[in-house]
């Protein structure tokens, strides 16, 4: 049993997100067709793709970006005990675009005074966007240690909260978001075991990633 705080993004207006925080993690896209078989699985675990086409909304930083097409890949390192982690979908749109969506999500709460939060922006209650963990259900920055039930109560605005990072980006072909999902460390190009998940659960389910992602070279 997990009582962790649902993360809801609302995907379709009107279509609310549907999901048990007991026993199932709503993951990725966070509606009915779309969730995580169980929580006491993987670090990183595959939500369901049912292939049908919908219409999503998706944020790049705080602009939108909306489109018709059907999720390939949903998968998230969120586990238990972690207050940050990241989500990333790969989506197919109508018209043959890949979207890739990463959405770095945090549930840390801060004392506006506490020094990992002193050169950042104020984001108080008003700030926080509804798809982003409630104030209630944020969990205290292990440096300052705020007593956020108390200071709802008593102070409001003497705490920040993290905010989610969005970022959408739009490919005309697999190839380049291949590329693009790469990155470097130590002086090799790699794919981190997130984007690694990803675009294994986006070959399952479109030919062409897979044609691209499993790719063989012949050396003679
Ligand atoms: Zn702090």
């Amino acid at each position: 049993m997990s009582d962790k705080p649902l993360h809801l993004r609302v995907l379709e207006p009107g279509v609310p997100p549907t999901g048990d925080h007991r026993g199932t993690r709503i993951i990725g896209a966070r509606n009915a067709a779309n969730r995580a078989d169980s929580a006491d699985d993987e670090t990183l675990s595959p939500g369901k793709v049912d292939g049908v086409m919908r219409r999503y909304r998706l944020y790049n930083d705080r602009q939108s970006v909306i489109f018709e097409g059907t999720l390939l890949a949903s998968v998230t390192s969120e586990r238990d005990g972690v207050q940050r982690w990241t989500d990333i979908e790969i989506f197919r749109t109508k018209g043959g675009r890949f979207i890739v969506n990463k959405v770095g999500v945090s549930v840390v709460a801060h004392l506006i005074t506490c020094d990992e939060v002193k050169t950042k922006k104020y984001h108080g209650i008003a700030d926080l966007l509804p798809e982003e963990t409630p104030p209630e259900l944020r969990e205290p920055c292990p440096l300052c240690n705020p007593d956020i039930e108390l200071l709802l109560r008593t102070d409001p605005p003497s705490l920040t909260f993290e905010q989610d990072r969005h970022r959408t980006d739009t490919y005309t072909d697999p190839e380049s978001m291949l590329e693009d999902l790469y990155i470097v460390k130590g002086g090799k190009k790699i794919l981190t075991s997130i984007v690694l998940w990803a675009l294994d659960e986006a070959s399952k389910h479109d030919p062409l990633v897979e044609s691209v992602y499993n790719k063989e070279t012949y050396v003679d």
